[in-house]
């Protein structure tokens, strides 16, 4: 029958100088597209499938493809009878599973899908929750509300409607699974392939439960009452565990993972458990030295600053930052001073300040004094 054979070239849609690079990509383009995971009933579908694999067998084996070259079919056809290409080259491998070079190529689909009556574990859900800087610092409560799958109350997660319960598939006897067994240019292929009788649940529900219309779960708003630890940072998590989506067929819930969202603060930045401002004083505070007030996460507080205070200082206040989470340590605060110089002098103001300036001494300036000094020597 090898003349009704379509040139494996054309098979895979490539040149007959086609690269090996270029064969292996058309194959993996064309296996995924057919695939019968893909395409389940598709007789077509699956007949192509049958066909790439065949061509891609000989074009990606050098030797292989050199006797195609030269003698067509019939080189490399198992059905004649020949020393290459058939049972022989495979046959240590004798109950080889297709599926097992699939799972590589496709990343494991054909195994969940074969799968699919086994328990599985639920899905985790991901929720972003945005909360305020003291919120974070504090810690909080939150009402959240979010999607999650559960099992259908109505029929225990059966999917058969009240008083009734699912039949075992019979073409797969439960199993969700069907082996098949075909002959390729290559040799005997088993290939396990979902039952598409009960779409791998191997199961039949003859009556389907009307509140999840069979599927035995449902979509749900849950509301939650979350505890958000004092310490808190943005973008990092909080795992609920077993609230996430339910598990299938007996298997455990997954959780729900809130990814918190800290929201800026108008005045605090953040670091680590460390906590910074910028706190403003007038030239007269920074001169005289002042008590000042400093904002604090509790509220403001009075601090003294020295006399002859420069701009940029910064000064910590212990144990006034952030909470760790998990302990009863607090970070610092840390503020710096910044000295604002006063604009819209009244002309009284301005005399004053002359006066002031007349009566200073190179010495209260020391450093616009020394700024010369240093690198020219004293004038
Ligand atoms: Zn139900
Ligand atoms: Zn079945």
């Amino acid at each position: 029958m090898a003349e009704n054979k379509r040139d494996y070239y054309e098979v895979l849609g490539v040149e007959r100088g086609a690269s090996e690079e270029e064969i292996k990509k058309a194959y993996r383009r064309l296996a995924k597209k057919y695939h019968p995971d893909m395409n389940p009933g598709d007789k077509e579908a699956e007949q192509k499938f049958k066909e790439i694999n065949e061509a891609y067998a000989v074009l990606s084996d050098p030797e292989k493809r050199a006797r195609y070259d030269q003698y067509g079919h019939e080189g490399v056809d198992p059905s004649m009878g020949g020393g290459f290409g058939g049972f022989g080259d495979f046959g240590g491998f004798g109950g080889f599973d297709f599926s097992d070079i699939l799972n590589s190529f496709f990343g494991g689909t054909q195994t969940s899908s074969a799968r699919r009556n086994a328990p599985q574990r639920g899905e985790d859900i991901h929720f972003r929750l945005s909360i305020s800087f003291e919120e974070a610092a504090f810690g909080c409560k939150k009402d959240i509300t979010y999607a999650r799958i559960e099992k259908c109350g109505e029929c225990g997660a059966t999917g058969a409607a009240k008083g009734t319960s699912p039949e075992t598939c019979p073409t797969c006897r439960g199993t969700g699974t069907v082996k098949y067994t075909q002959r390729t240019a290559l040799g005997l292929f088993s290939t396990t392939r979902t039952c598409e009788n009960c779409h791998g649940t191997g199961k039949i529900i003859r009556n389907p439960c009307h509140n999840c219309n069979g599927k035995g779960y449902i979509k749900v708003n849950k509301k939650l009452s979350v505890t958000i630890p004092a310490g808190i940072d943005d973008g990092e998590r909080v795992g609920l565990p077993g609230q996430g989506n339910d598990g299938r067929n007996g298997g455990p819930t997954g959780d729900l993972i809130l990814i918190i969202t800290v929201r800026p603060h108008p005045i605090f930045e953040r670091e680590g458990y460390d906590i910074y401002c910028e706190v403003p004083i007038t030239f007269v505070e920074a001169a005289l030295g002042a008590e000042i007030d400093v904002p604090t996460l509790e509220g403001r507080i009075k601090y003294t600053i020295p006399e002859g205070t420069q701009t940029g200082t910064t000064f910590t206040l212990r144990g006034k930052g952030i909470q760790h989470v998990h302990s009863t340590k607090r970070g610092d605060l840390k503020f710096s001073v910044h000295v604002e110089v006063p604009k819209g002098l009244t002309e009284q103001q301005k005399e004053l300040l002359r006066k002031f300036a007349e009566s200073c001494s190179p010495a209260n300036n020391s450093k616009k004094t020394n700024f010369f000094n240093r690198f020219f020597g004293k004038q």
